[in-house]
């Protein structure tokens, strides 16, 4: 805690710093300064890391393959022999199963993909590049020594850096460190995210609506979005416009969690008090973001937890979760090859009306044409309070500060949420 001071020494080394109107690009850069990945560690069978974020390299333990072995089902024999065209079958190699014996020149044996290659064999003949005569085979087609051979720790070699710390653990990666015969993997611990809605107006779900109360839907799309990410949510319920219910909400979620989140409060109307708490029990960086939607969002730390003061408007809850929250949450899980979103062109079925001087995400439908051609269609009233429209969209148009209307037919740059939602 700093006394109820505002702190701007990381925010003042940027020029043109402005907490009360941040770009975009500037803001994420202002954040990431503050971030420090969790550091306690906890051993995890394989299965239960999925998603999760290693906390120390993994090194081969041995080479995978361990051994030489056929990449097709056919027949092994020395690359010496490929001119011969006819081979004296003497036996057989499964996977699982190896031939034992000795593979003399103009010799060769029946393979099956996996299968151990045997001594003194280098080369495989795929079984529909042969004609099976009497004995022995015959080649139907030419061959090259040394072909259809896989070698030992062609994968992974041993003492090598299979998946280096700070990697996130994806399907593949399950898979690879089982082929290493591991079945523990260390990873950081998960994140706690303590969270809670603010409004006096706000009812919950199977109440009846009294007049002028709307349901408290915040919650439920940011429990959606932080599973997403694996993170452990700490959900606190709804909290009245109340100053000293806000304060005391937001010390208990800031010593429980890593990462404290509240969705409305953050504008400027008379009971939006979160700005000045955050000022009060810690570090405000900034608060107002140059955007469309979510242009109140308060950054700032609590404490040793991280404050996102969301704004109210479902729609803007979710555009700045995905546009800031994301990514700080992926770098403080340790996740160290945290990318942007990336973004694909396609082309604007619709004209949009933008003034220059702040990002917008408008919410769209991508799909492509018969001609595998990318196009996007906007999903109706982009209201920040419309979340139909949010359910509608499977990407965001992402209209840079400096751009002013679109006219239909052109060109922009689109966030596919597929995967992210
Ligand atoms: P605020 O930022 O608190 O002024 O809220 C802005 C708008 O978002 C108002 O229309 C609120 O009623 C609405 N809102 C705030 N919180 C929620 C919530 N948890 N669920 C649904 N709507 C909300
Ligand atoms: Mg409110």
């Amino acid at each position: 805690m700093n006394n109820g001071k505002v702190d701007f020494i990381a925010a003042s080394c940027i020029d043109d710093y402005d907490p009360n109107s941040m770009p975009v690009e500037q803001a994420r850069r202002l954040i990431r300064q503050y971030l420090v990945p969790v550091d306690s560690v906890e051993k995890l069978p394989i299965l239960s890391a999925l998603g999760r974020v290693l906390a120390a390299d993994i090194i081969s333990p041995g080479n995978v393959p361990n051994y030489d072995n056929s990449a097709m089902d056919g027949y092994a024999f020395n690359g010496d022999d490929i001119d011969s065209g006819k081979l004296k079958l003497i036996g057989a190699a499964f996977a699982g199963k190896a031939f034992t014996g000795k593979v003399g020149r103009g010799e060769c044996v029946r393979i099956m993909t996996g299968a151990m290659m045997p001594d003194k064999t280098d080369t495989v003949i795929p079984q529909e590049q042969v004609q099976v005569e009497g004995e022995g085979i015959r080649f139907l087609s030419g061959a090259k020594p040394g072909q259809h051979r896989r070698f030992a720790g062609e994968d992974l070699k041993l003492g090598q850096v299979v998946l280096p710390s700070g990697h996130l653990m994806r399907p593949a990666d399950l898979g690879l460190v089982a082929s290493l015969g591991m079945s523990e993997v260390q990873v950081y611990r998960r994140l706690r995210v303590a969270f809670f809605s603010t409004g006096d107006e706000l009812s919950s779900v199977g109440q009846a609506l009294a007049t002028g109360q709307v349901y408290d839907s915040n919650r439920y799309t940011i429990y959606g979005m932080l599973m997403r990410l694996g993170v452990e949510v700490i959900d606190m319920g709804v909290v009245r416009d109340d100053p000293v219910l806000l304060e005391q909400a937001l010390i208990n979620a800031s010593k429980s969690a890593d990462v404290v989140m509240t969705s409305g409060g953050v504008s400027v109307g008379e009971a939006d008090f979160m700005k000045l708490l955050l000022e009060k029990l810690g570090q405000v960086v900034f608060w107002k973001i140059a955007m469309k939607p979510g242009r109140p969002l308060a950054y700032g730390k609590i404490g040793n937890a991280h404050y996102f003061g969301l704004p109210g408007n479902p729609v803007a809850v979710m555009v700045t979760f995905y546009q800031f929250v994301r990514e700080a949450l992926l770098l403080l899980m340790g996740n160290s090859q945290t990318m942007p979103l990336p973004l694909l062109s396609a082309i604007c079925l619709d004209e949009i009306r933008k003034m220059p001087g702040r990002t917008e995400f408008q919410r769209g439908v991508l799909s492509r044409d018969a001609d595998g051609v990318w196009k996007v269609r906007l999903t109706g009233n982009q209201g920040s309070s419309i979340l139909s429209s949010m359910s509608a969209a499977n990407c965001f148009v992402v209209l840079d500060q400096d751009c002013a209307n679109v006219a239909a037919g052109t060109v922009v740059q689109v966030q596919v949420l597929d995967g992210l939602v």
